[in-house]
């Protein structure tokens, strides 16, 4: 008897919060029925990514030390690590680096587990090529800095969607100057070192 009540119990549990996912999925749905179509104008207007915008790969050459983790931790072990061992100074030195970007899933692996963080994820978005062939970037093509979409005068730059202040819709109707929502980097950069420095202070009274 108490087997079934419990039985019971859990169904009921399961019904109440299966409907209350349903509830939360319909309110975005019905949330995006009061919203009108944004259209940004590219390639006159382009939006900037967030910060943790998973684009091009960023490659150091100086900074690798060919250890080939990425080439481990990559799904698909794409990054082609080139190197030959160096005699007179007894250790490994690269030659060649490259990943192919028509291959690659950006998901950042290589990037988080690179011991010597010669590895970053950009904001560059724009990658199509007429040739496959062309997606196959070595260490220059890696090496070469991210284009910013605000230093391009030909460009207008439209605010990521998720930093639009509350009440918003589209970055158009944004009047100039305007603060973006949530905190900036710096912001929370500045709190975490006044949260660091708070914790020393009282760690060195005790
Ligand atoms: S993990 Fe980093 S240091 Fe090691 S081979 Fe790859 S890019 Fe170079
Ligand atoms: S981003 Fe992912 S798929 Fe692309 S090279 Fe790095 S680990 Fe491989």
């Amino acid at each position: 008897m108490l087997n079934f009540l419990k039985q019971v119990g859990d169904y009921a549990k399961e019904s109440f919060q299966a409907a209350k996912y349903i509830g939360q999925g319909l309110s975005v749905t019905f949330d995006h029925m009061q919203r009108r179509p944004v259209t940004v104008q590219y390639p006159y207007e382009k939006v900037i990514p967030s910060e943790r915008y998973r684009g091009r790969i960023h490659f150091e050459f100086d900074k690798c030390i060919s250890c080939e983790v990425c080439v481990r931790v990559c799904p698909i072990n794409l990054p082609v690590v080139d190197w030959e061992f160096n005699k007179a100074q007894k250790k490994k030195q690269l030659k060649h680096y490259s990943i192919d970007f028509g291959v690659c899933i950006f998901c950042g692996n290589c990037v988080e587990y690179c011991p010597t963080n010669c590895l970053s994820m950009t904001e560059e978005y724009e990658l199509s090529a007429y040739d496959r062939h062309e997606l196959n970037y070595d260490n220059v093509a890696l090496g070469r800095l991210p284009a910013n979409i605000k230093d391009d005068p030909m460009v207008t730059p439209m605010r990521e969607f998720a930093y639009l202040p509350k009440g918003v819709i589209s970055p158009h109707d944004l009047p100039a100057g305007a603060r973006r929502a949530g905190r900036r980097p710096e912001e929370l950069l500045e709190e975490l070192e006044a949260e660091l420095a708070a914790s020393e202070a009282t760690a060195e009274t005790k």
